[in-house]
């Protein structure tokens, strides 16, 4: 899985003979960031520039400042887009920190708008909800039992995603639009790469074994395995829980219908 496939220099006979297509060279572009109890991934994308998925906390903001430096040789000026999979807040809580040392846009799904201004589930338990995503510590909220608060999450968006369209200034990573876990969750899928960022629409916590989370439309989370499922991915990375390195990770998928 980590074999270095990159050319060696071609001699007349080599290059004549068919190559392998280009698209399946490239090396992956996805980094982790998470503290040491997992509870949210934050995953950087790194090519010329840099993007930020999911901020998660202001602890993984900090881990990220860190990696970049040490790690990747770069500073925060380097990245030049922060997008979210979907609102949550244990996805988000750390944009505020990540904006102060960077001036990105934060990007995500335009699906936000319309959800923000029918924000019916805040109308029926508006205290609870809100509650419940200021106070619950990170692990409840990996039970992720209640909608984002849509009203005041859309304030932190500057930029709308929509579905297949190239992620912007990165247009080799797609948006795909992958309700279930929530209505507005996306997945990136670098198709160069074998790549795919899922947030929480896939985790792998339940003992290491990729689930496909749960959606009051059972339709709508149907159509997202039919379209996760018909991707080339060799690397899975989840919201929440390990990475996944694999030829086929959505074969043996659970669904939590
Ligand atoms: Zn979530």
């Amino acid at each position: 899985m980590f074999c270095d496939y990159r050319r060696k220099p071609l001699n007349p006979v080599s290059a004549q003979k068919p190559q392998v297509p280009d698209f399946a060279l490239r090396p992956r572009q996805v980094h982790t960031i998470t503290d040491r109890f997992s509870m949210a991934n934050t995953y950087l994308i790194t090519a010329e520039r840099t993007v930020v998925v999911d901020p998660g906390s202001e602890l993984n903001v900090r881990l990220l400042q860190k990696y970049l430096q040490n790690i990747l040789h770069r500073t925060s000026a380097d990245i030049d887009l922060i997008v979210l999979t979907h609102l949550h807040f244990d996805h988000t809580a750390g944009v505020e920190a990540l904006r102060r040392i960077c001036s990105a846009p934060v990007a995500a799904s335009a699906a936000v708008k319309r959800l923000a201004l029918n924000d019916g589930s805040h109308k029926v338990f508006p205290r609870i909800t809100h509650l419940a995503e200021q106070m619950l510590p990170g692990s409840l909220q990996h039970l992720d039992l209640f909608l984002p608060a849509y009203t005041q999450q859309v304030k932190l968006i500057d930029l709308w995603l929509e579905d297949v369209e190239g992620l912007p200034f990165h247009p080799d990573w797609r948006v795909l639009a992958s309700p279930g876990h929530t209505p507005e969750s996306l997945c990136l899928y670098n198709a160069f790469t074998r790549e795919l960022l899922c947030g929480d629409t896939v985790i792998t916590i339940e003992g290491g074994a990729p689930l496909l989370r749960s959606s009051a439309n059972r339709a709508q989370l149907e159509e997202t395995l039919r379209v996760l499922r018909g991707l080339q991915i060799q690397y899975l990375y989840p919201g929440h829980g390990r990475p996944i390195l694999s030829e086929h990770p959505l074969e043996s998928v659970d669904v939590e219908w």
